[in-house]
């Protein structure tokens, strides 16, 4: 059955930079609503997104002598409860046999990272999912029988400049080009020669991840002196074998793709020159096809049949094809800077967000 892909957005709360310059809060949000005000016109009404979940990270804000917007809403969405809302969901459609894919959009900086992997104790999406999935493996494997068997794979990539890095063999760095997509007439576009590495414990994929994170290509801004300009698409493939409910053998497939995406400032507003501002617009090829993708798959929703879905104009739609329009059940979750300085890519953040919100997905159980 078709339904609609989730979209949360989740504010973080001010960076240094924007303490030190007395940053205001254009953001608010009351229940599923969020409301961005544009600062330079306070007295407008502010304009108003709904989603299916909003995270907020400010504790209870003063009233400012200037009169500004103060937020209401005061709840601290912490890790855990961005995990329990969407990627517990994500571990019980995996363990059903479903595909499932999060990813995360958002201008540099704005939390998307922290988000999907986190940092340190503070972990994000992927290490709380791999986690609870091994929890759950190795509960079933403590009283499996003989031919029930629980696996994990791992893959780990990387989209820079319209090219593919196996984060998992920093060999193919080297690789002139990158690795080839190719298209099966069943499986879809994949990536040709991709490691695909076994995995038995929360640690093992945990420091195969850790690894992959160390090999990607970071190119500082003037945003973000540690930000990436370049996609990473971490694949866990999850395989069960067991009795069904009448005792026959049965082979249940899942798909999880984490997806934590480039910045999706434009590059003329990060200062960038040179080869950065050929980065950037390679990497705006990839998003701005990503729009133009939700684009068409929301204009197909609403009745408009005969809009041709653009996949193939870049590498990052070829690879998230099934997440946005195939067999996955999918979620989108949108960061945003609080901070009046980034209005215009925090309204521009909402938008793409709120496009995202038609899009419907069918997604069908992997099972044999
Ligand atoms: P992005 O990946 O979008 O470029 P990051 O995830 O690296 O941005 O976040 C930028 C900075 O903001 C990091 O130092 C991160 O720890 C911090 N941060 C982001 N989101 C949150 C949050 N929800 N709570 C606390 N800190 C956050
Ligand atoms: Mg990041």
């Amino acid at each position: 059955m078709a339904e609609s892909v989730k979209v949360a957005v989740r504010v973080r709360p001010f960076n240094d930079r924007e303490k030190n310059r007395n940053s205001t809060v254009i953001i608010n949000m009351v229940g599923n609503q969020t409301e961005i005000k544009d600062p330079e016109n306070l007295s407008a009404d502010p304009r108003r997104f709904s989603f299916d979940f909003s995270y907020w990270s400010h504790d209870e804000f003063k009233e400012r002598p200037d009169g500004y917007l103060e937020p209401t809403g005061t709840k601290y969405a912490d890790q855990q409860t961005v995990f329990n809302d969407l990627g517990k969901g994500i571990i019980d459609n995996a363990w059903k046999g479903y595909n499932c894919s999060l990813f995360a959009y958002g201008q540099t900086g704005s939390g998307k990272s922290y988000s999907v992997v986190g940092y340190g104790k503070n972990q994000g999406i992927v290490p709380l999912f791999c986690d609870d999935l091994f929890d759950g493996i190795e509960k079933k494997r403590s009283t499996a029988g003989e031919n029930e068997e629980y696996q994990v794979s791992l893959s780990m990539l990387e989209i820079y400049n319209e090219q593919v890095r196996d984060l998992l063999n920093p060999k193919t760095i080297a690789i002139k080009g990158g690795l080839k997509v190719r298209q099966d007439p069943k499986k879809g576009f994949y990536v040709e020669q991709m490691t695909l590495k076994q995995v038995n414990s929360y640690e093992e994929i945990d420091s195969k991840i850790n690894e992959g994170t160390r090999n990607r290509t970071v190119a500082s801004t003037n945003m973000n002196a540690t930000s990436s300009r370049a996609h990473t698409i971490i694949g866990i493939n999850f395989t069960q074998k067991c009795p069904n409910d009448v005792g026959e053998s049965m082979t249940r497939t899942s798909i999880v793709n984490l997806v934590d995406l480039a910045g999706s400032e434009r590059a003329d507003s990060t200062g960038a020159t040179g080869d950065r501002l050929k980065e950037g617009s390679a990497i705006n090829k990839s998003l701005s096809t990503l729009g133009n993708v939700i684009k068409a798959l929301a204009d197909q929703s609403t009745g408009n049949k005969k809009v041709v879905v653009p996949y193939r104009d870049s590498t990052l739609t070829k690879l998230l094809q099934n997440a946005l329009g195939g067999n996955s059940k999918t979620i989108m979750i949108a960061a945003l800077s609080p901070a009046d300085i980034n209005y215009e890519e925090t309204l521009s953040t909402l938008r793409f967000a709120d496009r995202a919100k038609a899009i419907k997905t069918t997604a069908t159980v992997n099972e044999s």
